[in-house]
């Protein structure tokens, strides 16, 4: 069982995998560690190997616009990707990668046990939900597993890719506001 501190240095200096040749730094998850939300995407992009922060570059601004029309802002949740490197060419990460760095995201949700995980885009939602998950036609929708909530929103990086996806994306965070509610109202029921 790892300390926040312990599992950050853990990912900092990680050759766990071939991630590691070609990065210049991993990217370790980062926010509220008492948050009801995780969201996770599937790796970090290009600024964010930069400067080891996750959605710092432009689909973090997008991230930033979704969370603000949730009343929320990056202090209210916890962000983290499947594997913490970037993969060389913005290339998806093969199941090999993502199954050796599941290790950290195990710890991450075991420190947090968030009720809720949010799968920011489809490689997240199949490694996380179903392997057959469909995000163009599931995103939003909601199933209880192992004692979390977790759904699916379209991965910032596709909403700048194709601008007509925000509105869908706005109100699956409103869902993801409303499943804080209940889970608030079933502990103190009135
Ligand atoms: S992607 Fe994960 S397992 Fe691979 S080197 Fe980076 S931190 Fe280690």
């Amino acid at each position: 069982m790892y300390t926040w501190d312990e599992l950050e240095r853990s990912i900092v200096n990680c050759g766990r995998c071939m991630l590691c040749k070609k990065r210049i730094q991993a990217v370790p998850g980062k926010g509220n560690h008492s948050s009801q939300i995780m969201l996770v995407a599937e790796a970090p992009g290009k600024q964010e190997d930069l400067q080891g922060i996750p959605f710092v570059g432009p689909a973090g601004k997008v991230l930033d616009i979704l969370l603000t029309s949730a009343g929320l802002n990056r202090k209210d949740v916890y962000i983290t990707n499947i594997v913490k490197c970037h993969p060389p060419g913005n290339r998806d990460p093969l199941p090999e990668e993502q199954e050796t760095c599941m290790q950290y995201l195990r710890a991450e949700t075991t420190l947090l046990h968030p009720p809720i995980i949010v799968c920011l885009g489809r490689i997240a939602a199949q490694k996380l939900i179903s392997p057959n998950f469909k995000i163009s036609r599931e995103h939003g929708m909601w199933t209880h597993r192992k004692g979390y909530w977790m759904t699916a929103v379209y991965h910032p990086s596709a909403i700048l890719r194709d601008p007509a996806k925000l509105e869908e994306a706005k109100q699956d965070f409103q869902s993801i506001i409303s499943k804080v509610r209940e889970i608030e109202e079933s502990k103190y029921p009135l």
